[in-house]
C-alpha cells in the first residue's frame, strides 16, 4: 500500500478502547470520556476482519493501543487471532502495564512479540500525581512481562519541572539493564494541549546535557533516534515530534476504537470504515481513500492541534 506521496504504508495501529483506568495529565481530560454504547465501538471480530484486510493489502506490523488496551474484554483472543496472521512480522502493544501482571504469560503465548510500557517517573507520589495510578502495579507488570519473555521498551514523556530531575535515573536503567528507554516530546493534543505547551521539554536539551552518543536505527521508519551511553546495555531513544519532523518516513495508519481510519495522528482527517463494513460493503475503497488523504506532515509547529484527545486516537 502506498499513500499519495509514495510512502509505503505497512504499519497498522489499532485502538481497542478509548477508556483508561489512568488520567495522565497530558493525555486524558480529567473527567475522563463518556462511555460509548456497545454498537458505537467496533467488536473484536470487526477489528480482526479489518486488520486481516489490511494485512492482505501489505501491512506486516501491528500495534494494539488505546486508551488502556488491557481494559478491553477478550483482548487476549484478539491478540491470538492477529498472532496467527502469517504475514505479520511484528505484533506489539502499548500499555500502562497496570493490569499486565496476570496477563503477560497469556499474551506472550498468544503471539505478542513486544510491549511499549509508559512510565514517566520512578517516584510513587509523582506517579500518582501525573497519572492517578499506583507505581507498584506497573513495576509488577514490567517484571511479569520480562519473566514472560516479552520484549520491553519504556516510554517516558519528557515533562519540564515534573520528571526532568529523573532523566539520569532512566538513562541509568538503560545502562544497567538491556532495556530501551524512549523519551517522548510532549505534543499538544486535544483538550490537554495547554498542559503539553506548559510542560514541554526538548529532547535535544537532554542529549546535550547527558552527552549521549548517537547509534544506528534498527528500523528506518522508526520515529525514534537512538543513542547510547558508554558501557550501556540498553539504548536511549528520542521521539522528537515537536522539535524535529519525521513525517517523511511515516509508514502508519490508525484504526480507532469507534471505527474510523485516521491516516495521521495529528490531523482531524478520518474515514468512517465501521458504517460500510456493517452495510456489508467492500472496505478496500475506504482504506484507499484514507491513504489518499494522508497528509504529508503535521502542522503542530505552526501551532495547530487536533480535537480528539490522545486516548481517543490511540497513541
Ligand atoms: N494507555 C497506554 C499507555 O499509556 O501506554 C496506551 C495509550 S497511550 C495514549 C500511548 C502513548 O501515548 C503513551 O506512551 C503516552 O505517554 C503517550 N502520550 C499520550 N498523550 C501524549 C501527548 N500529549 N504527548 C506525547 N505523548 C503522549
Ligand atoms: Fe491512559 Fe495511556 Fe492516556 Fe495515561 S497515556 S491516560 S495510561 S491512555
Amino acid at each position: 500500500m502506498k499513500d499519495s506521496f509514495g510512502r509505503r504504508i505497512n504499519y497498522l495501529r489499532i485502538s481497542v478502547t478509548d477508556l483508561c483506568n489512568y488520567r495522565c495529565k497530558y493525555c486524558m481530560p480529567e473527567d475522563g470520556v463518556t462511555k460509548k454504547g456497545r454498537s458505537d465501538l467496533l467488536s473484536l471480530e470487526e477489528i480482526y476482519y479489518i486488520s486481516h484486510i489490511f494485512v492482505e493489502e501489505g501491512v506486516d506490523k501491528i500495534r494494539i493501543t488505546g486508551g488502556e488496551p488491557l481494559l478491553r474484554k477478550g483482548l487476549v483472543n484478539l491478540v491470538e487471532s492477529l498472532g496467527q496472521l502469517e504475514s505479520v512480522k511484528d505484533l506489539s502493544m502499548t500499555t500502562n502495564a497496570s493490569l499486565l501482571s496476570d496477563k503477560a504469560v497469556k499474551l506472550k503465548k498468544s503471539g505478542l512479540d513486544r510491549l511499549n510500557i509508559s512510565l514517566d517517573t520512578l517516584d510513587k507520589e509523582k506517579f500518582q500525581a501525573i497519572s492517578g495510578g499506583n507505581l507498584d502495579d506497573v513495576i509488577q507488570g514490567i517484571k511479569a512481562a520480562s519473566d514472560a519473555g516479552l520484549g520491553i521498551k519504556i516510554n517516558t514523556v519528557l515533562l519540564k519541572g515534573v520528571n526532568d530531575d529523573e532523566i539520569y535515573d532512566f538513562i541509568d536503567l538503560s545502562k544497567k539493564y538491556p532495556i530501551d528507554i524512549r523519551f517522548i516530546e510532549l505534543m499538544p493534543i486535544g483538550p490537554t494541549a495547554s498542559y503539553a505547551r506548559d510542560k514541554f521539554l526538548s529532547g535535544d536539551e537532554i542529549i546535550e546535557t547527558y552527552d549521549l552518543r548517537k547509534t544506528e536505527k534498527d528500523d528506518p521508519n522508526s520515529p525514534a533516534d537512538l543513542y547510547k551511553i558508554d558501557g550501556g546495555l540498553g539504548r536511549i531513544g528520542f521521539i522528537k515530534a515537536m522539535s524535529h519532523k519525521f513525517c517523511g518516513d511515516c509508514n502508519r495508519i490508525r484504526l480507532t476504537a469507534d471505527g474510523y481510519l485516521k491516516p495521521c495522528l495529528h490531523s482531524d482527517k478520518q474515514v468512517d470504515i465501521k458504517t460500510p463494513l456493517r452495510r456489508g460493503e467492500d472496505i478496500r475503497p475506504y482504506i484507499k481513500k484514507a491513504l489518499e488523504i494522508k497528509p504529508y506532515d503535521h502542522k503542530l509547529l505552526e501551532g495547530k492541534s487536533i480535537k480528539r484527545s490522545m486516548n481517543r486516537i490511540g497513541g
